[in-house]
Parts: C-alpha cells; structure tokens; sequence
C-alpha cells in the first residue's frame, strides 16, 4: 500500500496504528492529514479495561462502534484487545484516516471484524438506529462537545447498551463559561475546587435529560477527567420507569467558596447556612451515583496488576462508589484553617476512626471523598495538627 502522507507505526499494547508522522512529532497534534493523539494511550487503556468488563458481564459477540474514529486508535484496539467483541465499526468523514484504520486492519490480523465507512457522523448513527443495527457499545470522541451527536448516539444502541462520551471542552465544563455550560449541557457550571467532577455530572446530566425526553433513562458507569478532557460512560435502559427513576438524579450542588460548605439537592440556595455567604450554584446536573460497582468490580478483577496505571485508576473509582458528591482537598481547608497541611492519608484513616466512609478520589490526587459533613472534615484536618 503507498501512501501520499509520511506515516508511522505506533503500538499501543497488542495493537499497531499508523499515524500520520506529525501527529506524534508535533507538540499538538494537527487535524489534518488524520488526527491521532498519543498522549490519550492511557484514556484509551481505561476505556478498553471498562468495555472488557462490560462485555463480561453481559453478553458475547459484541457489536462496537465509533462514529468519530480518526486513524482508529481506539476501535482497532477493541478489535484486537476486546474479548468478547465480534464486530467493530470505525466510521470518519475523512477518507485518509480511514484509509490508515483499514490498512493497520490488516496488520493486526482483524480485517474481518472490522467495517468501514466515510460518513458523516450524524448519518452513520442514523443508519445504526434499526433495532437489528444499533451497537452493544458506542464511542463518541469528537473535537468540543459531544453534544451535538447526544441524540443519534442514543438511538444507535440497544436496551442496556453502553455509551461512551469525551467531551474537550473542559473549560467549559469546569467553570471558566459557566452560561456556555447553561446552553451547552442544560446546566450552569462553578469554578471551585471540584470543579472538575462539577463538569463529569454536567455530562452525564445533558445525557439523561435527553435520555428522559425519550422515556429512557442512564445508569452511569464510570467516568474521568484530566486538564484536556471530560469521559463518562453509562448504560441506558429504555424504559419509562428508569426515565422517572432518573429525575430523581438531576439537582444543583450549592457551593460556598468562603468556609467550602457543600449542599446538593433539588433546590437552589442563595446564602451559606454556615457562613451567610453567597453561594455558587452549578446545574442543573447529574447528582446520583457516577460508578457502577459492579462493572467496577470486573475491571479491577480483569487484571490482577492493581499497581498498573489503569489499575489504579479503577481501584481508585471502585472506592467511591455509595460515597456523596464532591470531595474536600486537604490543603484547601488545611489553608483555612490556617494549619500545616497534613498528609491526605492520615486525614482518611482519621475520618475512618470516627466512624465515616472516606476514600481517595479520581478526581484529584490530594482529594477526598467521604460521608463526613465539612466540619468533621475539618475536625479531621485539625486532628493531625502538629
Ligand atoms: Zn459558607
């Protein structure tokens, strides 16, 4: 095969992907000739780990499909590392990045699984949407916001099917746009210190409010969020009753930036009950659970090495899961309180002694996740004082 383009070969784990050469040797990865990112191996890892797990707990010959799939990075791994899966389609509008997927196809052994097609990505979804046709998993990776793929991607999966959405729009999510957020994703983003887990249910709130405009409902799976992107994962299940279910999950979190006081709920709130202070208000959005247990559960079993990046980062989510929304960060309240920062890990094993949940958070690695209210948090903090 010759190519008009300079092409590398790149492996990630058992897979080969051809790129084209400036996509790994420019600092920011060109769009054209076809746009391949390797600094996203470790997302795709995580992603892998977590449609393994799925397809374990579900069913075998698994359909599985990317509508956005550049040079295929992420589909040819499904094709080769997937257990499970028996057919994956890789859809882009650009022909040269697909022409790249079905060579490097072919270099990995799984032509045969895989089809491609050079569609808009609105009409590849559309022709997924027959009942016989829609995907057991589905990826939406766009550039910005998946929100405009939001209602095609829901149609092109069967009952219980699983979704997965990046979203690169982090600043908008995160608080720096909250009114972008507003029209966006249906909800006013804050910038505070979970800022980032503020964005992670601001998406997964745009997709069940869709989801629930069709009498369906999501049940969240997963989800991840670093300085360049937001990832959520959730199954949907057709059904008015999980719909209803689903309202129920879709609230604020009211945050006062002063004394770090949190409250989420089905109502807004415009003064601190601690601290008389105005409080920020983000949503409305997603305020239920964000993890799957047992999905969770398979992931970390799939791989007994726990010491392993993605390892980590599954145990990590796995130990969240029944914890409230947001986190503390200890030098945050360490800050006000005015006292030496304690190690975050002490301050877990202290609210454990006092009779609270408390675990470490994807989110941010000085973060904590627990059932304790701000004060005993605090309690906590100040208990290590030297
Ligand atoms: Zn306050």
């Amino acid at each position: 095969m010759v190519f008009k383009i300079d092409i590398v070969e790149v492996k990630e784990e058992d897979t080969i992907i051809l790129a084209p050469k400036s996509s790994v040797f420019d600092k920011i990865p060109p769009k054209s000739p076809a746009f391949y990112n390797p600094a996203a191996k470790l997302n795709r890892d995580v992603s892998l780990r977590i449609y393994s797990a799925y397809a374990r707990l579900t069913c075998s010959n698994i359909t599985f499909g990317d509508a956005l799939a550049g040079v295929g990075a992420r589909g040819l791994r499904v094709a080769k590392e997937c257990k499970g899966v028996a057919q994956v389609y890789l859809n882009d509008l650009n022909p040269k990045a697909i022409e790249l997927a079905r060579y490097a196809a072919e270099l990995n052994g799984v032509s045969e699984k895989c089809v491609f097609t050079t569609k808009d990505a609105i009409l590849f979804l559309a022709e997924h949407s027959q009942p016989a046709r829609r995907f057991d998993i589905l990826d939406i990776d766009p550039f910005g916001s998946p929100t405009p793929f939001l209602a095609a991607a829901l149609r092109a999966v069967k009952r219980g099917g699983l979704i997965s959405l990046t979203a690169t729009d982090t600043a908008v999510l995160c608080g720096v746009y909250p009114k972008v957020a507003l029209r966006r994703y249906g909800g006013l983003s804050i910038r505070c210190e979970y800022g980032n887990e503020v964005g992670v249910r601001l998406l997964f709130g745009a997709a069940s409010k869709l989801a629930m405009s069709m009498d369906a409902g999501i049940i969240p799976v997963f989800a991840q969020a670093s300085r360049h992107y937001i990832r959520v994962y959730f199954t949907l299940e057709k059904r008015a009753s999980k719909a209803e279910e689903n309202l129920t999950n879709i609230g604020y979190l009211n945050h006062c930036i002063e004394c770090g006081y949190r409250e989420v709920g089905a109502s807004l709130l415009n003064t601190c009950p601690k601290c008389k202070a105005k409080m920020l208000n983000a949503g409305p959005l997603w305020i239920g659970e964000i993890n799957s247990k047992s999905i969770l559960e398979n992931a970390v079993k799939l791989n007994s090495d726990t010491t392993s990046a993605v390892g980590k980062i599954v145990s990590l989510a796995l130990g969240e899961c029944g914890l409230p929304p947001t986190y503390y960060i200890v030098d945050k309240i360490a800050d006000r309180l005015d006292v030496l920062t304690p190690r975050t890990e002490e301050v877990i094993t202290r609210l454990k002694t006092m009779g609270f949940r408390a675990a470490r958070t994807i989110f941010n690695p000085k973060g904590i996740r627990t059932d304790a209210s701000k004060e005993d948090v605090e309690a906590a903090v100040l208990g290590l004082k030297k």
